[in-house]
């Protein structure tokens, strides 16, 4: 697979430090409230990323943290009155419930900052003994120019850093505060403010940096040199730089050998604010469209290419999955009874083709938008074939365009539980008529078809009676 790499500015084939392992690393969000539909991208396209290298054989170690130590956090908690820890909670179980609707699966671990503190203060202790940080009143400050490599992520030198001001179109603000060495140098650990949370520390009572809880966490729970660092793209310059320099100065190994990052999501052309009214959270947006469709949608377009999202834009997405859904269950229909039996050598290779199509695209810096086309090329093919077709034919396709879309965290089959008590009486008379015809399996099947579906049958001298159960 080939990976579009922003340390390089290349497309790189990804080779992992352990063969058929990778060790993932993504920014999560801060949780000081719901997620906004912005922050359910990198969620839905790194969720993907995980899914195809596990269905090309990988092990993954995909570790996603939530950062609920920050001034948000501490804001929002002082207006409510409650505990910070309160808030993260609460919102942390929201962004759950938002990721399991969106069908992003949970990481093997989710880190929490609050919960990592000791190794925290450990790794600004090493950097302290090694000369690459310092302490001017209970502030520890990262001494970014004792780290020669600094800017090689973002491409920025550390120069034209150092005038923060020479080219107002970047906007490369660095902020000054008198006491450090140098207004590039970073905050490792600050100290406490009156009615923050705070921790004992070898530099008094205070809280983490950002940066430093992202060098921390993927160390702990990753280990040695990350194969990929994700995140969006703005979190490059200084997040992800600053993290490069503190762990590569403190571990003295290469931090990630890959690093990805999404572009931005916009709504109706405009960058996504509270201020501009146009900021919607995937809750929200989850009351108009099934979340599938808004995965379907950040799918169709490649991740490093901005995203405008658009009521239009979003009603396309759903038409899209509606054609492959309504497609899978006329599949279903026809492929009913189709067990045991083989799918003629013709669908056979013709599907062969389809996957390694959908491959191809995925290998190629995880184009979606591609893997998605060939899905409707599948439908195409169903949909041309469908007088000619077998049972085994039916149920093969179906059996392709489950496992592809499952690749992408799209549920193709929807499992309608909702069965009405007319859908009952009408499954029950064609179980009748299948009896009279001697069609036991296909009796059976619709036996242990409703069974599934929580309706249990019973066969009386008064006929046929039936519960749910
Ligand atoms: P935050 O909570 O702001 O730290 O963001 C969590 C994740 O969402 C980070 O990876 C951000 O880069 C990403 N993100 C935030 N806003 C957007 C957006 N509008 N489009 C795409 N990704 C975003
Ligand atoms: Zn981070």
């Amino acid at each position: 697979m080939k990976i579009f790499n922003t340390l390089t500015r290349r497309k790189e084939e990804f080779k992992p430090v352990t063969p058929g392992k990778a060790g993932i690393y993504v920014c999560g969000p801060t949780v000081y409230d719901f997620i906004h539909i912005g922050n359910a991208r990198p969620m839905i396209v790194f969720d993907t990323l995980r899914r195809y290298l596990e269905f090309r054989g990988y092990e993954v170690n995909y570790v996603s943290n939530f950062t609920d130590v920050d001034d948000k956090i501490i804001r929002r908690s002082l207006e409510e009155g409650v505990d910070s820890l309160e808030i993260s909670e609460r919102f942390i179980a929201e962004c759950k419930k938002d990721m399991e609707a969106l069908n992003v699966r949970p990481a093997t671990t989710h880190p929490q900052a609050t919960k990592e503190i000791p190794d925290m203060i450990e790794m600004v202790k090493t950097l302290i003994d090694k000369g690459h940080a310092y302490v001017v009143d209970g502030t520890v400050y990262f001494r970014t120019r004792s780290f020669p490599d600094y800017g090689k992520l973002s491409h920025k030198n550390i120069d034209d850093l150092e005038s923060g001001h020479r080219d107002e179109a970047h906007a490369l603000k660095v902020s000054g505060e008198d006491e450090k060495e140098d207004p590039l140098d970073f905050v490792l650990w600050k100290p406490m403010k009156e009615g923050e949370p705070f921790w004992e520390s070898p530099w008094g009572k205070g809280r983490p940096g950002w940066h430093l809880e992202c060098s921390v966490m993927s160390k702990k729970y990753i280990g040695g040199t990350l194969d990929i660092h994700a995140g969006g793209e703005d979190l490059i310059f200084p997040h992800h730089e600053n993290e490069i320099a503190q762990s590569e100065a403190a571990n003295g190994t290469t931090f990630s050998n890959y690093w990805m990052h999404n572009g931005f999501l916009k709504i109706d052309n405009e960058k996504m604010s509270k201020s501009l009214g146009n900021f919607f959270t995937v809750r929200e947006i989850c009351e108009k469209y099934d979340p599938q469709v808004i995965r379907f949608f950040m799918l169709s377009g490649h991740y490093r290419s901005p995203l405008n999202f658009a009521d239009t834009l979003l009603e396309a997405a759903n038409s899209g999955l509606t054609r492959i859904r309504n497609a899978a269950q006329d599949l279903r229909d026809r492929g009913a009874g189709a067990e045991g039996a083989e799918m003629s050598e013709e669908t056979e290779k013709a599907l062969q083709e389809f996957t390694d199509r959908f491959d191809a695209a995925m290998d190629d810096d995880l184009n979606t938008a591609d893997a998605i086309s060939v899905m409707f090329e599948i439908v195409k093919y169903a949909n041309q074939n469908r007088d000619t077709m077998e049972p085994a034919d039916a149920a093969g396709i179906l059996a392709a365009l489950t496992t592809l879309g499952d690749v992408l965290g799209l549920i193709v089959v929807v499992d309608d539980d909702e069965i009405l008590d007319d859908e009952i009486e009408a499954l029950i008379e064609e179980r009748n008529r299948a009896r009279k015809e001697k069609n036991f399996a296909r009796a059976d099947e619709i036996r242990s078809m409703l069974e599934q579906k929580g309706i249990l049958l019973k066969d009386t001298r008064e006929g046929v009676k039936w519960q749910r159960v």
